[in-house]
């Protein structure tokens, strides 16, 4: 079989953040949590996720050039290469440019794991907001599919876009502990943090009471079908977490993740 390779790629991006900024901070903290001498390299299924599995490619670099833009070439790059991205973010406005890079190579299903539904059209009047990736994505026909699980803010505006794009919302009301989501082909994985409750991670931006918790996303990662051909973990917010608790959570759900790409 051929070997399958990971990319680490950080985008600290934050300047679409609505509320409070910091996440930009997010990328070299994960990785230094993850090569942490107070944990091991291990996923639960016994992968060694190293230096090895896992290619860091560093830090995107975007001076003063369209950030879209800047963001979409450099995963292609990864892509042509014929690696796996994993990315770091950064808020979630940076998963448009990484879509639009899939999109040109093939369209995933995505499987959005996430408090809010980012579905707006515009926020506060603005469309690249953190607020609204998913709306571009859609609209654009980047994805087969949307799938969210952990939402628990559907605002009013964003009602209709549901309906718009088809989107698959299994909301934390009415979340079943036996959750099996109908996947099959391209997955990627958008794991925004703030999906699970404050009180297992609460270096988020936005605290939305009510949750999942780490062992229900972890399951999801593990269980979810499909070929994992890429994800980011996004929202880590370094500047509200407490004692590191959020750092490390963002470690494990890497590996998790890594090890999951790699099957
Ligand atoms: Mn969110
Ligand atoms: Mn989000």
């Amino acid at each position: 079989m051929r070997e399958r390779r990971i990319a680490l790629l950080g985008i600290p991006y934050d300047e679409q953040s609505s509320y409070r900024k910091g996440s930009a901070k997010a990328p070299g903290l994960i990785r230094e949590a993850w090569l942490s001498p107070s944990t091991n390299l291990y996923s639960e299924d016994g992968t060694l996720v190293d230096g090895h599995l896992v290619e860091d490619f560093g830090d995107l670099e975007f001076g003063g050039g369209d950030f879209v833009e800047t963001a979409e070439q450099r995963v292609d790059e990864i892509l042509k290469r014929g690696y796996r991205p994993l990315i770091l973010g950064g808020d979630h406005s940076i998963t448009y440019p990484v879509i639009k890079a899939f999109a040109n190579h093939e369209r995933p299903t995505i499987l959005q794991i996430d408090a809010h539904p980012d579905l707006y059209d515009s926020y506060e009047g603005n469309r690249l907001s953190h607020a609204c990736p998913f709306a571009r994505i859609m609209e654009n026909g980047l994805a087969k599919k949307l799938v969210q699980v952990g939402i628990r803010a559907i605002t009013a505006p964003q009602r209709p876009q549901v309906s718009r794009f088809n989107v698959e919302v299994h909301e934390m009301a009415s979340l079943k502990d036996d959750l099996e989501l109908d996947i099959a082909g391209p997955l990627y994985i958008s794991l925004d943090i703030d999906a699970l409750d404050p009180a297992f991670a609460p270096g988020i931006s936005h605290r939305e009471p009510g949750g999942l918790s780490t062992r229900q996303v972890i399951r999801i990662i593990q269980s979810v079908r499909g070929d994992l051909i890429g994800a980011d973990i996004v929202e880590f917010n370094p500047e509200v977490d407490v004692s590191g608790i959020t750092g490390s959570l963002c470690a494990k759900l890497l590996k998790e993740i890594a090890a999951r790409m790699s099957r």
